[in-house]
């Protein structure tokens, strides 16, 4: 496939997509920094989510809930004690597995529900072997926990420990009366929330795919018990169509619904959103009907009853919920990959263009001079339209690179000003998809631009 990882990685970098984090000091791994064009890119990412989860959308409202929680949040999330990989080591070659994956890589056996027992007795009874080395020679299972663990002030003690969230969703059910009250909203309704979530993975990698700190565009939205399954298809379609509607293709999409042995035990269904990376199918998006678990955790763990009253009823319950958990950074990667294309020009040429959807483009239009002598009346559209837009201007080399350049980094328009629009007043608007060039009036420009990206 001409769409490869190495790709992909190099025109992140070279184009100020994605930087390897902490370079100048031989890096930090599996950490990433977002230059220029990768910061605008997310955030037009998170943008497009909270214009249709929350603009747009009547029972969903947002929230900014803090990183660092009160330890109990993860008492009662079962964070602590649970949300720990199984881990294993191999003894010859002192490599490090996760015991559920040597299982289902080895034979496909799902071992959701197995106790560590039970998957180190498989283990050896069928001579799993070491991935890496091809022994068979495995210490016991040990537990560790994904949390990222901190003091809060001077003293290093145990009272004072506090973790780095693992997801954003607890800030929301802790936040679940509050925002009811003040809100006044009804059951159902959604909170939704995009922020930084940290895991200690063991198994970072795929570029940005797996990393240890990323973000979260999550939703929780709160219905009757009863009413869930229908939400959670609701959701579901919603999800899915909002995917297709940023021009991820239905091919390199599907969705895969957990079966019963699959579920967690609090889950009614789940439905996993999983993407054609060049590496193979990788889960984008969690769908996941929860229950009403999560609210009775906090209600028991806190005392405070996390009930709803619902004034039309009369009736009192603790709402079930249907959670879509996306991660940006796994967005940003898809996003690319299926925008990514090798156009072939003729014999001798073929370019690269990252064909985003408008709405995502780092940079809506780029300004481009025919002549630096034309620069000061470039520079003044280049003005008009970034009062608007994200606008690019290039002044350097031949209309021809400068397009390829605009073509690699996805930007929809560019805008030539020659010396004909001195005197007509308009300029030579080129489409990066079709590469058509149309002549438009400079005092219709902004206007032809935000129909096009409309979104
Ligand atoms: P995986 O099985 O890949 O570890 P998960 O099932 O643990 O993922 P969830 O806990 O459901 O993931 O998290 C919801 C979403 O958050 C995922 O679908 C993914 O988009 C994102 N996400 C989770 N872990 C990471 C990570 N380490 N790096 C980047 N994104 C992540």
């Amino acid at each position: 496939s001409k769409k490869t990882m190495d790709k992909i990685v190099a025109l992140c970098k070279n184009r100020g997509f994605v930087y390897p984090g902490s370079e100048i000091y031989g890096g930090l791994a599996n950490t990433w920094d977002y230059g220029p064009l990768g910061v605008a890119l997310k955030n037009n990412i998170k943008n497009a989510w909270l214009k249709k989860f929350v603009q747009q959308n009547k029972y969903n409202v947002g929230l900014d809930s803090a990183i660092l929680m009160n330890p109990q949040t993860w008492v009662a999330s079962g964070h602590l004690g649970g949300f720990s990989d199984p881990l294993m080591d191999c003894k010859e070659c002192k490599t490090r597995h996760r015991a559920d994956n040597l299982i289902e890589d080895f034979d496909g056996t799902n071992v959701a529900g197995w106790t560590n027992e039970e998957m180190m007795n498989y283990i050896k009874e069928k001579e799993i072997p070491c991935p890496n080395c091809g022994k068979h020679n495995f210490t016991d299972i040990r537990q560790f926990n994904l949390m990222f663990k901190t003091f809060q002030g001077v003293t290093e003690d145990s009272k004072n420990e506090i973790y780095l969230r693992p997801e954003t969703a607890q800030g929301i059910f802790v936040n679940f009366s509050n925002i009811q009250r003040t809100s006044r909203k009804k059951v159902p309704f959604g909170v939704a929330q995009i922020g930084k979530s940290f895991r200690n993975e063991i198994t970072p990698g795929n570029f940005i795919f797996r990393v240890r700190e990323f973000e979260q565009m999550e939703l929780e939205f709160f219905c009757k018990p009863g009413t869930d399954l229908e939400w959670f298809e609701y959701w579901r379609g919603f999800c899915r169509d909002w995917l297709y509607s940023l021009n991820i293709k239905e091919e390199n999409l599907r969705l895969r619904d957990h079966a019963k042995e699959e579920l967690c035990f609090y889950s009614k269904a789940t439905t996993d959103f999983e993407y054609l990376f060049p590496f193979g199918w990788g889960e984008l998006w969690g769908v996941a009907d929860r229950t009403d678990y999560d609210l009775t955790q906090h209600s028991k763990t806190s005392g405070k009853t996390l009930e709803y009253f619902d004034p039309t009823t009369n009736e009192k319950y603790i709402p079930y919920v249907i959670e879509p958990s996306l991660g940006v950074e796994r967005l940003f990667l898809a996003l690319v990959v299926e925008a990514y294309d090798e156009e072939v020009i003729d014999e001798k040429d073929t370019r690269v263009v990252l064909r985003l959807h408008p709405t995502l483009a780092p940079y809506k239009a780029c300004v481009l001079p025919l002549s630096k002598k034309l620069n000061e009346q470039a520079g003044k559209v280049y003005e008009q339209l970034s009062a608007d837009f994200m606008t690019d201007y290039d002044d350097a080399g031949s209309i021809g690179k400068r397009y390829r350049r605009q073509d690699e980094i996805g930007t929809p328009f560019c805008i030539t000003y020659d010396f004909e629009s001195v005197d007509d007043g308009c300029v030579t608007v080129r489409d990066r998809d079709t590469m058509q060039q149309e002549r438009v009036a400079i005092d219709k420009l902004n206007d032809y631009i935000a129909e096009k990206i409309k979104f």
